[in-house]
């Protein structure tokens, strides 16, 4: 049996509860570093970006993708199998509390080179974390999932900081 099907619905619902608060602070973080970029510099075709697939539904459990559907309001794009169901062209993607680990983590390559841009260790750093959060899995880690938000969530933060305050106070 796997990490997740075995435990109990009231454990469930609270790592959920958790992974949710956890995933807003990061997808804003995400959201404020990244999002001027994709929208201005990204050169996939269709201004759809990366979401290029149902990445949704990846490595997250039935109660999450119960979640994804009430959080965007029963959004679909109807656009076919290579623009994700949740990914609108005019404001991308639908989720933010409940987006799998492997999209709010995925930095292209171009990206990460912006990233660095504003500071190389912090970037990298952030980069790294961001990574193991993308490899986080509910069956296979069930609620160590939650662990792997923090180092993304602190590194994040400090990033923000360098980029966003005001140098010469
Ligand atoms: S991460 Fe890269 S490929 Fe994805 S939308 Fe941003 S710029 Fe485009
Ligand atoms: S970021 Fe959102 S719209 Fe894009 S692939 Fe992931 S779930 Fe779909």
């Amino acid at each position: 049996m796997d990490k997740w099907t075995g435990l109990e619905q009231t454990v469930k619902d609270e790592i959920i509860l958790i992974y949710s608060q956890k995933m807003k602070v990061l997808d804003g973080i995400l959201s404020n570093l990244t999002k001027d970029y994709c929208k201005h510099s990204c050169t996939q075709v269709d201004n759809i970006g990366c979401c290029n697939y149902n990445h949704y539904k990846i490595g997250v459990s039935d109660e999450i993708l119960e979640k994804q559907v009430i959080e965007s309001n029963m959004f679909t794009s109807g656009k076919g199998d290579y623009q994700c169901k949740y990914h609108s062209t005019s404001s991308g993607c639908q989720l933010t509390e409940y987006k799998p680990p492997i999209c709010v983590s995925f930095l292209c390559g171009s990206l990460q080179k912006h990233i660095r841009k504003f500071d190389d260790t912090l970037g990298i750093q952030f980069i790294d974390a961001l990574k193991d959060v993308g490899k986080a899995n509910f069956f296979i880690h069930g609620e160590n999932i939650l662990a792997t938000f923090d180092f993304a969530i602190e590194y994040g933060l400090r990033l923000e900081d360098k980029i966003f305050s005001p140098k010469d106070l």
